[in-house]
């Protein structure tokens, strides 16, 4: 029971901590996202997942063409930066935006070849496959990446405390002093088996 609890205690340590470090790499992302417009794209047989950062907001996309003219949808993994927004999509069939927040579907069709945008999303082609794009602000991703190392802290912070109390001869619920009554807190009722085992080891030297 005791290793199960520690086994938790560092599993909820370790996702903090992972959390901590996207929280600070989106909060980064957040504020180059004004002056530079990141892009990671991952590619495999003419569809592509890519996810963009750009004037405060986090995209997700999932698109596909069969025109081979089109490097972006070659095979490979890469990170590329490019300035400008997301280009926009032919055939959107829904899109749903609210506060900084979209959800975009394309259902595919096909166009006459055009001229890529400059500097822009190479979605122009002969045949487009269906996709879909999802859209975040960079702030609500840092306030969710946020929330575990917050609560962490919180939880650090009590059993500081506690240890703290205890270490006192104080009862770590209420800070009663219980030199007198070491076996149960007299103020809040707090049995001594509750209290950790510092308090115990500490107590001969106070005689
Ligand atoms: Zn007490």
């Amino acid at each position: 029971m005791v290793q199960f609890k520690q086994q938790l205690r560092l599993g909820f340590t370790s996702a903090a901590a992972v959390s901590a470090i996207l929280c600070v790499a989106t909060g980064w992302l957040w504020m180059r996202s004004y002056g530079i417009a990141d892009s990671l794209s991952w590619v495999r047989s003419h569809q592509r997942l890519s996810l963009d950062s750009d004037l405060g907001r986090v995209g997700l996309t999932w698109d596909g063409t069969q025109n081979d003219s089109y490097p972006a949808f070659n095979y490979g993994h890469k990170w590329s930066g490019y300035a400008g927004t997301y280009q926009g999509d032919p055939f959107v069939n829904k899109d749903w935006r609210v506060a900084g927040f979209q959800w975009l579907a394309t259902q595919g069709g096909e166009t006459s070849p055009g001229p890529v945008p400059p500097g822009g999303f190479p979605l122009i082609g002969n045949h487009f496959d269906p996709g879909w794009r999802v859209v975040a602000p960079h702030w609500f991703l840092v306030a969710v990446a946020a929330l575990l190392p917050v609560r962490w802290w919180q939880f650090r912070k009590r059993s500081f405390r506690k240890a703290r109390l205890a270490s006192a001869g104080l009862c770590s619920a209420c800070g009663y002093d219980l030199r007198v009554t070491p076996e149960r807190c007299p103020e809040c009722g707090l049995a001594a088996s509750q209290v950790p085992p510092t308090r115990l080891t500490s107590k001969p030297t106070s005689n």
